[in-house]
């Protein structure tokens, strides 16, 4: 990545140990080096639109080079030994491939500690995959890093589109900051018809259509607040966010693209009806082997 209008180095504490590594189940993070060249060149160029598209800057020019980025990778190792900023790049498990990069910047304006870029190659992102960096990196920066204010580059990179089942209401939903629950209680079956609620938590939520579609029903509280709110679509009814909220809220997981974040945790499954949980020895169809089968069937 070039430089963009930033100067001067992160500030840590005296003798803070740089972590270097994050591991989940789907990659590896490592300081970026020169011996990333080839790979993250690979990843760059897969991904130049999207990051064209998002970058003030303009990188990478449609001509970068394979030296060019060379050049870049030694910057970024040297400035990793200088402790000046930090870029990691993102491997699969194997480190057969780059799959992305993550950038801890000085801050380009004051009032926060650490500028966070990321990016994901464009294979990448339809699954997910910078939601799912997001929030792992949100996690580890907190966990074992020292900055308290962290600015976040670009968060709509890492919202998801969604819409109810008519198309009329539609909006972005994002970054994920959890927790996703998976809620058995005998409102939120009622309220999906379904064996449970799939709720996400997400930091904002912006509508680009059909928010005056919505209809709140808020039900009293029965134990303990808060009350139950649902929202939904007047013409279609399916579950929506909750228009006008700003900060933080639940957003009803199945009307989302782009989650591939696995749930956190079942919830109140007290409440749950024996059918609840179908993970017992019960056969599993794909989408086309149910499809043979009601053929069959026919
Ligand atoms: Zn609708
Ligand atoms: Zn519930």
């Amino acid at each position: 990545m070039q430089k963009t209008g930033r100067s001067g180095a992160l500030t840590l504490p005296e003798g803070f140990v740089v972590p270097t590594t994050l591991e989940t189940d789907q990659y590896r993070l490592k300081p970026l080096t020169q011996a990333h060249t080839e790979l993250d060149f690979a990843a760059v160029m897969e991904t130049q639109q999207r990051l064209r598209a998002s970058a003030p800057n303009g990188w990478p020019r449609p001509d970068f080079t394979l030296e060019e980025n060379r050049s870049d990778l030694r910057r970024h190792e040297q400035e990793f030994v200088d402790r000046s900023a930090f870029a990691f790049t993102v491997l699969n498990l194997d480190e057969s491939a780059v799959i992305g990069c993550v950038y801890l910047n000085p801050p380009a304006q004051t009032g926060c500690d650490v500028d966070v870029h990321m990016w994901v190659r464009e294979r990448d992102y339809p699954r997910g995959l910078a939601q799912h960096l997001h929030r792992h990196v949100d996690a580890w920066l907190s966990k074992y890093w020292s900055f308290d204010r962290i600015n976040y580059l670009r968060p709509d990179y890492y919202f998801a589109r969604g819409s109810c089942l008519c198309g009329s209401v539609t909006f972005y939903a994002g970054p994920v900051t959890g927790p996703f629950e998976l809620c058995h209680c005998s409102r939120c079956r009622q309220a999906t018809g379904s064996a449970y609620a799939a709720l996400v938590g997400v930091s904002e939520v912006r509508f680009t259509s059909g928010s005056d579609l919505v209809t709140t029903c808020s039900l009293p509280i029965t134990s303990q607040p808060p009350a139950y709110k649902r929202c939904f679509c007047n013409t279609c009814g399916s579950p929506l966010p909750e228009p006008g909220v700003t900060g933080w809220q639940e957003v009803p997981a199945g009307c989302l693209e782009l989650i591939s974040l696995p749930p956190d945790r079942h919830i109140y499954v007290d409440d749950a009806p024996a059918w609840s949980f179908p993970e017992s020895a019960l056969p599993r169809f794909t989408r086309a082997e149910i499809h043979q089968l009601r053929e069959s069937q026919k």
